[in-house]
């Protein structure tokens, strides 16, 4: 699968991680979903944010990342899948904790609606752990449907939970992991 002009499509990626050593999980997916058939060309910063679905679990770290990718979106999922069971991901619950959550969001401008597979992702556009680090790297976006990234965020009143990780960029925040502090281009 290729773009419009024959070359790679540019997709985001959603990373989500609850368990363990949350920061470094991010950090294993970023390297092991990267690749030639996928080049991820921006990552924005690590944020935490409260968990989603179901209150009774540690909060989350989040990022976003953009790629090109010459995958097709359903050989791009197997890639996604393939990076959480690598990291130990075990599915058991529905909006449990988890090691490591890889989630396609947009996928160009194309609109699928499969069994298995939806993009644009059926709940990006009211998860605030998703919009704001899409936001932060692409704050023109907007999704096929005309939609902008910048009015959905605006429009979440849970947007201020979601925070830099403490050591990824928060001004003043100390601690481990601030060598990610500003949006980063061409990583891989
Ligand atoms: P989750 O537990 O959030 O990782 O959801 C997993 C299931 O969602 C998988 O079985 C996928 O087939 C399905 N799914 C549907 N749309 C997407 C998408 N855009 N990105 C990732 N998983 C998706």
């Amino acid at each position: 699968m290729t773009g419009a002009a024959g070359g790679p499509v540019r997709a985001f990626l959603g990373l989500g991680s609850n368990l363990g050593d949350r920061a470094r999980y991010l950090a294993k997916a970023v390297d092991r979903l990267g690749g030639p058939a996928l080049r991820i060309t921006r990552c924005s910063r690590v944020y935490e944010s409260p968990p989603w679905g179901r209150p009774d679990q540690p909060p989350f770290l989040n990022q976003v990342l953009e790629a090109r990718t010459t995958l097709s979106p359903h050989a791009l999922l197997a890639r996604c899948r393939e990076v959480e069971h690598d990291l130990g991901r075990v599915r058991a619950e529905r909006w449990g904790p988890r090691t490591i959550d890889v989630d396609i969001l947009l996928y160009g401008d194309l609109v699928i609606q499969t069994p298995g597979l939806t993009v644009p992702h059926a709940e990006m556009r009211r998860r605030a752990f998703v919009l704001v680090p899409l936001h932060e790297i692409a704050p023109a976006l907007r999704l096929s449907t005309g939609e902008s990234v910048e009015a959905l965020l605006a429009a979440l009143p849970d947007r201020d939970a979601v925070r830099p990780a403490p050591g990824d960029g928060a001004p003043g925040a100390g601690g481990a992991g601030g060598s990610r502090s500003a949006p980063r281009e061409g990583v891989r």
